[in-house]
């Protein structure tokens, strides 16, 4: 049987960690829509080039090209066990493919997990470790920076607003304190998936 969770939560709330530990333990993939993009980008393909402008506005790249995008590559075999899909959905046009796409296949998402953190934290976070690679005489890097972080977070609370509420009527969503220790809310989430499964 497989596994399908959505990992949702703001740049530095220890999404990357968890699916880690995720894909460890169940075999699973985390499929970052973000990440696939970027890869589109860095190839120089057609898809590539038709949402560089987009993405580089900070907007949305169309519900089409996404789902079609995720459709292709969550049929590939490294994704048999089950998926963690991260940055999607955005919008509940995307719930609805990606509910539709797996029924196809008897499935769901089982298991929707928001790791929520205090954002004045994650900022000050980030402004430290920005002020430390300065101080270094090192560069910053380009998501490290304040203003792209708020950027960000501004980005993910938008698409959550509208998509959580999806879920939360579903009774698939779980809020976690993602400024528990990186541990904690691993047995957390593991605890969400042996009840799921
Ligand atoms: P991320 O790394 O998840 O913040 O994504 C970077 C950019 O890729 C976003 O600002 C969007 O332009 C685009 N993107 C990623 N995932 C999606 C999605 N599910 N729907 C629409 N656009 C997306």
């Amino acid at each position: 049987m497989s596994l399908n969770i959505i990992l949702m939560g703001p740049p530095g709330a220890g999404k990357g960690t968890q699916a880690k530990i995720l894909e460890e333990k169940h075999g699973l993939k985390q499929l970052s829509t973000g990440d696939m993009l970027r890869a589109e980008r860095a190839a120089g393909s057609d898809l590539g080039k038709r949402v560089q402008a987009i993405m580089d506005a900070g907007q949305l790249v169309s519900d089409a090209i996404i789902i079609e995008m995720i459709e292709k590559r969550s049929a590939e075999a490294d994704c048999k066990n089950g998926v963690i899909f991260d940055g999607f959905p955005r919008t509940i046009p995307q719930a609805e493919a990606l509910g539709a796409m797996l029924a196809k296949k008897s499935a769901g998402i089982d298991l929707v997990v928001d790791l929520v953190v205090d954002e004045n934290i994650l900022v000050s976070r980030v402004e430290k470790r920005a002020a430390e690679a300065a101080a270094a005489g090192h560069a910053i890097r380009n998501d490290d920076k304040p203003e792209v972080v708020v950027r960000r977070i501004k980005e993910y609370k938008a698409y959550t607003a509208e998509v959580s509420p999806y879920y939360e009527k579903k009774g698939l969503l779980h809020r976690l304190d993602g400024m528990r220790p990186i541990d904690e809310v691993a047995a957390q989430i593991a605890a969400l998936v042996a009840k799921a499964q």
